[in-house]
């Protein structure tokens, strides 16, 4: 069905309208309490997962019924030193908790659940989770790993299910392609409307590049259920072609499993488990035993092998610490780490840390995973390492032994044509990502005033014949996760630790004579990543002189208030530093009073 007729251009408003300068200030969007009315309209605010590639998030709301959709999480960015992950903020559904009527989450991969066991409990632990088998397993299983969250409520849908959410809201699901098994799209049915959230997603070719059916079908399907609104993803809007075919990866790591005449150790992400699935019917055929290296990959490979997504046949799949017994020809290591992640089992390898495994001259190492970018260095290093070994490297850049889950324009132009939107509104990934993806619908038939670019944040009223990017927006600023705290790494904690990183720090210590306020002895200092205190030493003295002659200004015989004066210590040692050195190391003032 072509509904081309349908559209309506937007009087006065276009994506190019929401652009703004800078990204930054919009990241800690605070919120503005300026309510736009939205009798009639579907409310559409992004939490998180449109101005980075992480942390999704998307909220719907149809009068006082809520639905969210993924609860994702955001690996910490270099800006956030001891951050471990990033997480949507939730501050203006908490006073809506009573509407929230479901969560949908649309596959296993941890931008999409990651943020569920540090915030279903805020948001209200019995809200129903609706997922596939698979998505299940992993989010029940993470979910172990928080022994005081809450039991989940989790309702489990297929292909093809229709479920009623709340009064005004139903939703269709559909199975699609991804890296992952079990990965669905949702159409949301809605009085303006019916809603295509399409998340991360590929199209499969088969070796000719001829696109598989089964996809060609869903979204087919899809658009017949006449789309107001299409979200897609946008994280590989950029790359031009189609996705690499799964196939022509799986023949290319067959030629290479062949060729191998010692070990193979294969480096890919714990969640790319549709590769692992291929991956062990190769091994298979080449009589190798799989040893599995990687807490997550274990756990992952247990998941999927529990519900049929991975068969391996008894004894294929060997714990590690039996490898020693079978020849270096009879050997296929799975690896966690392909990322040069410093922690993860490949580096260990690398490293010469790992206990069972050492490359040695002969064995074969696959890359089989995309180069995140900003990952390249430690990469190079990996690589490095393990060639110095004696092993021999594989990656995509030899030969296709990877494809990635997002898929490039031409899958996602696919997409937009069979789905045949009225209106696009880009999700998942930086502006210049989603804005790639705007020129794509263009080229799809979707004209450019009807794609909507939107921030995080920023409120959306969807009408059966116009969408409304408003002015309203509710705090969407980072919330960080140290260890197991959430939120509590504030802008203050978050300014240290930068300048801790580039700045270093100075420690100055002042012991006093508790009752006179004077000196017991000279003022000691330590500085750490600043200056060379030896090579310093007339810095070093002038900053003395300069605490002497602050506490000589505190009167005689007048007990010290230790805050003021570190405070003092703090400031004027800071600036006198800074106009030395034009440096401003963290200044840490410890005074002891005896
Ligand atoms: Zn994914
Ligand atoms: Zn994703």
């Amino acid at each position: 069905m072509v509904k081309t007729e349908t559209r309506h251009a937007q009087k006065g408003r276009s994506s190019r309208q929401s652009q703004r300068p800078s990204r930054r200030p919009l990241r800690h969007t605070q919120g503005s309490s300026k309510q736009t009315p939205s009798k009639g309209a579907l409310r559409f605010i992004p939490l998180g997962g449109l101005e980075e590639v992480g942390r999704n998030m998307s909220v719907f709301e149809y009068e006082n019924e809520i639905l969210i959709i993924d609860m994702g999480l955001q690996f910490p960015e270099d800006d956030t030193p001891g951050i471990d992950y990033i997480i949507p903020n939730v501050t203006s559904l908490i006073p809506r908790k009573k509407d929230i009527r479901g969560i949908i989450i649309t596959h296993g991969h941890y931008d999409h659940i990651g943020a569920i066991p540090y915030l279903i409990d805020t948001l209200g632990g019995d809200i129903p989770i609706y997922t596939t088998d698979l998505t299940k397993e992993i989010i029940k299983r993470r979910q172990d790993d928080f022994p005081r969250a809450p039991k989940l409520k989790i309702v489990t849908v297929k292909d093809g299910d229709v479920v009623k959410i709340s009064q005004h809201i139903d939703v269709e699901f559909f199975d699609i392609t991804h890296t992952i098994p079990d990965a669905i799209a949702a159409v949301i049915k809605t009085p303006i409307g019916n809603i295509a959230y399409c998340t991360d997603l590929k199209i499969n070719y088969d070796i000719k590049g001829t696109p598989d059916q089964k996809d060609i079908d869903t979204f087919k399907k899809i658009g017949s259920r006449h789309i107001h609104t299409l979200f897609l993803e946008s994280t590989g809007a950029e790359k031009a072609g189609k996705s690499v075919s799964e196939d022509l990866v799986k023949q290319n790591i067959d030629s290479l499993f062949a060729k191998a005449q010692g070990r193979l150790i294969v480096g890919l992400f714990a969640s790319l488990l549709t590769r692992v699935s291929d991956i062990v019917e190769l091994a298979q055929k080449h009589d190798r035993k799989i040893f599995l290296s990687g807490f997550s990959l274990k756990t992952n490979v247990q998941i999927a092998q529990n519900l049929g997504y991975i068969k391996a046949k008894k004894g294929t799949i060997l714990p590690i610490e039996e490898m020693h017994k079978y020849k270096d020809d009879k050997i296929l290591v799975l690896s966690t780490g392909a990322q040069g992640e410093p922690n993860a089992s490949l580096m260990r390898i690398a490293n010469g840390e790992h206990k069972y495994v050492e490359i040695k001259r002969g064995d074969t190492i696959i890359f089989s995973s995309s180069v995140i970018p900003g990952n390249e260095r430690p990469i190079q290093i990996l690589k490095d390492n393990l060639t110095r070994s004696g092993a021999r490297v594989y990656q995509t850049e030899h030969i296709d032994v990877h494809s990635s889950g997002h898929g490039p324009a031409e899958d996602l132009k696919t997409v937009m044509s069979l789905v045949q939107p009225t209106f696009l509104i880009p999700i998942h990934g930086w502006y210049f990502m989603r804005a790639a993806n705007v020129r794509l619908a263009a080229e799809a038939g979707i004209p450019e005033h009807n794609s909507f670019l939107v921030d995080n944040g920023q409120v959306v009223h969807m009408y059966p014949d116009k969408i409304l990017v408003t002015q309203e927006t509710v705090p969407a600023f980072y919330v960080m996760v140290d260890g197991l705290g959430v939120g509590d790494v504030e802008e203050v904690v978050m300014r240290d630790r930068l300048a801790l990183a580039q700045e270093g720090m100075m420690v100055v210590i002042v012991t006093l004579d508790r009752r006179t306020g004077r000196f017991i002895k000279n003022p000691d200092i330590i500085s750490r990543g600043f200056i060379l205190l030896k090579e310093n030493k007339e810095l070093v003295e002038d900053v003395r002189k300069r605490i002497r002659g602050i506490i000589g200004k505190i009167p005689r015989l007048q007990s010290v208030e230790s805050d003021y004066l570190k405070s003092m210590i703090r400031d004027q040692i800071g600036t006198f530093v800074y106009n030395k050195t034009k440096r401003r190391p963290m200044i840490l003032p410890v005074v002891i009073e005896v």
